[in-house]
C-alpha cells in the first residue's frame, strides 16, 4: 500500500459559527445570552394550561432542572395574563430563575397593553407575524406589541411558521411570481414568503424603536430539508441570532430523529443560536422529554457538553450474556443520577467519558479513547474484564461483583480527576 507523503489534514472541528448579534434576555440577576458568542441555548414550552399556576410553574421547574435555560409559556387570554406574574413569583419562590418567554397569537397586542404586569413579568416575547391581524389593523398590531417589547426592554422573538404563514404576503409573491418570465416552483415561493415575512417584520420593529440586538428569528416548517433550505437562506440575509426548531417534529423515534438530523446539519453549519425541539410526547412520557433531546444533540455535536457520555458498544453474536447491556445502562442511570449534586462538586465532570463493551474485539480500543473505560468478556473468553484508565490498562476484574466494582472504580476516578478541581478553586 503507498502512503501518500503529506497527507492532507483531517479537520475533525465543526466550521466556524455564524457570527450573529447577541440577544440578552433577562429576569432579575439570570441573564441569559444569545448569539454571539454565548453557547448554543436549550429551550422548552410547557403544555399546561397558563391559568393553572402551580401546575405552570411546576412543570417551568421540571424543565428548567433537565436543562432548559429559556421556558416558553401560551399567553391567550386575559386569565392567561393575570396568571403570568403569580408564575413568576410562584417561580422564584422555589428558586427557580429560568426567564419565561410568552407565546402571543392573535389578541397580544391587548393583553401586552391591558396587563403590563404580565409583559414585565415575561423576559421575552414570541410574536408571530401570521399571527397579528389582517389588513390595516395588522401593522397597528403588530407596533402595538414590540412597542411594549422597547418599553420593558424584553427581547423579541418574530417566530414565523409555516403553519400560520402571513396569506397576504404569500398570496402577493405567488402573484409576483406568476408574471415571472419563469416563475419559481411554489415551494421556493413559500421559502421567499417565510424568510421575507421574519425579515420584513424585524425591519419594521426596527423602525419602531426595537434594539436591533433585541431581535431573534425563527423560520419553522415541519420538513427536514425544507428547514435547512430556509435557515441557510436567513443565516445568509440577517446577523440576528436565530432560533432554530423542526415545528411539529411528532413523537418518539420519528420526531427524535427527524430533529436531531435537521438540526444537526444546520449546527454543524454554525447555523444556529438556540434550539427547541417540538416532541409530541408520547402517553405517560415526561414533558422534559424534548430538553433531554436538545441536550443530546448538543452534546453529539461537540457543542455543549451537560452529561458524562457512555460509549456502549450494541453486541453482536461475540457477546450473548446481556451484562454489559446491563452494566451499560446502571452506569449510565448512574451518572445522570448523580449530576444534580456533582455537577457543583465536581467542575467539568460533565465531560468524562464512560466506555463499556461487550468483547475483546473493539473493547480494550474503545476503553483506551475512554477517560475510564471496561472490556467485558465475550462468549468463550475468559471471564476477566480489563478496565481502562486514562488509556492504559489499569487492573483486570473478575468474579461475580465485576458490576459493582466497576461502579466504584468510576466514582473513584470522578473524586480524583474532577474533585482536585473544587479544591483549587
Ligand atoms: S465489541 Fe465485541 S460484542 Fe461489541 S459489537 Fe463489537 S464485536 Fe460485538
Amino acid at each position: 500500500m503507498t502512503q501518500p507523503d503529506s497527507p492532507d489534514p483531517i479537520d475533525a472541528a465543526a466550521p466556524a459559527p455564524r457570527r450573529s448579534r447577541q440577544a440578552r434576555v433577562v429576569w432579575g440577576r439570570e441573564v441569559v445570552t444569545i448569539g454571539g458568542d454565548a453557547p448554543v441555548r436549550v429551550q422548552a414550552m410547557t403544555n399546561t394550561d397558563t391559568v393553572d399556576v402551580i401546575g405552570t410553574a411546576i412543570q417551568v421547574k421540571e424543565l428548567a432542572r433537565a436543562g432548559s435555560e429559556l421556558v416558553r409559556i401560551t399567553v391567550n387570554t386575559p386569565e392567561a395574563a393575570e396568571a403570568v406574574p403569580h408564575i413568576r413569583e410562584q417561580l422564584d419562590r422555589m428558586d427557580v430563575h429560568v426567564p419565561l418567554v410568552g407565546d402571543f397569537h392573535y389578541n397580544g397586542h391587548r393583553l401586552l397593553t391591558d396587563y403590563p404586569a404580565m409583559a414585565q413579568a415575561l423576559s421575552k416575547y414570541r410574536i408571530n407575524p401570521g399571527n397579528v391581524g389582517k389588513g390595516d389593523k395588522r401593522d397597528r398590531q403588530f407596533s402595538m406589541m414590540v412597542e411594549a417589547a422597547a418599553r420593558y426592554d424584553k427581547a423579541v422573538r418574530i417566530g414565523v411558521n409555516w403553519g400560520s404563514l402571513d396569506q397576504e404576503l404569500l398570496a402577493e409573491l405567488m402573484d409576483l411570481n406568476a408574471q415571472r418570465a419563469q416563475p419559481l416552483d411554489a415551494k421556493q415561493v413559500m421559502y421567499q414568503a417565510l424568510v421575507q415575512s421574519a425579515l420584513g417584520s424585524a425591519e419594521v420593529a426596527r423602525e419602531i424603536g426595537l434594539n436591533p440586538d433585541n431581535i431573534i428569528i425563527s423560520c419553522k416548517v415541519s420538513g427536514v430539508q425544507d428547514l435547512i433550505s430556509v435557515y441557510r437562506a436567513l443565516a445568509r440575509r440577517c446577523d440576528y441570532a436565530l432560533h432554530l426548531g423542526l415545528t411539529e417534529a411528532g413523537m418518539g423515534t420519528k420526531g427524535t430523529v427527524a430533529s436531531a438530523t435537521a438540526l444537526g446539519v444546520l449546527l454543524q453549519e454554525g447555523i444556529g443560536d438556540t434550539i427547541r425541539v417540538s416532541l409530541t410526547p408520547q402517553p405517560g412520557e415526561a414533558r422534559t422529554q424534548e430538553v433531554l433531546v436538545a441536550l443530546e444533540i448538543l452534546q453529539s455535536l461537540g457543542l455543549r457538553s451537560f452529561n458524562p457520555s457512555v460509549t456502549a458498544c450494541p453486541g453482536c453474536g461475540r457477546t450473548t450474556s446481556t451484562t454489559f447491556q446491563e452494566l451499560a445502562k446502571q452506569i449510565d442511570d448512574f451518572l445522570r443520577a448523580q449530576m444534580p449534586v456533582w455537577k457543583a462538586q465536581y467542575p467539568g465532570v460533565e465531560t468524562l467519558k464512560v466506555a463499556v463493551m461487550g468483547c475483546i474485539v473493539n473493547g480494550p480500543g474503545e476503553s483506551k479513547h475512554a477517560d475510564i473505560g471496561i472490556s467485558l468478556p465475550g462468549t468463550g473468553e475468559a471471564p476477566a474484564a480489563p478496565v481502562f484508565i486514562d488509556g492504559e490498562k489499569a487492573l483486570t476484574l473478575r468474579g461475580p461483583a465485576i458490576a459493582q466494582e466497576f461502579h466504584q472504580l468510576v466514582e473513584r476516578y470522578i473524586e480524583r480527576r474532577f474533585g482536585s478541581a473544587t479544591a483549587a478553586h
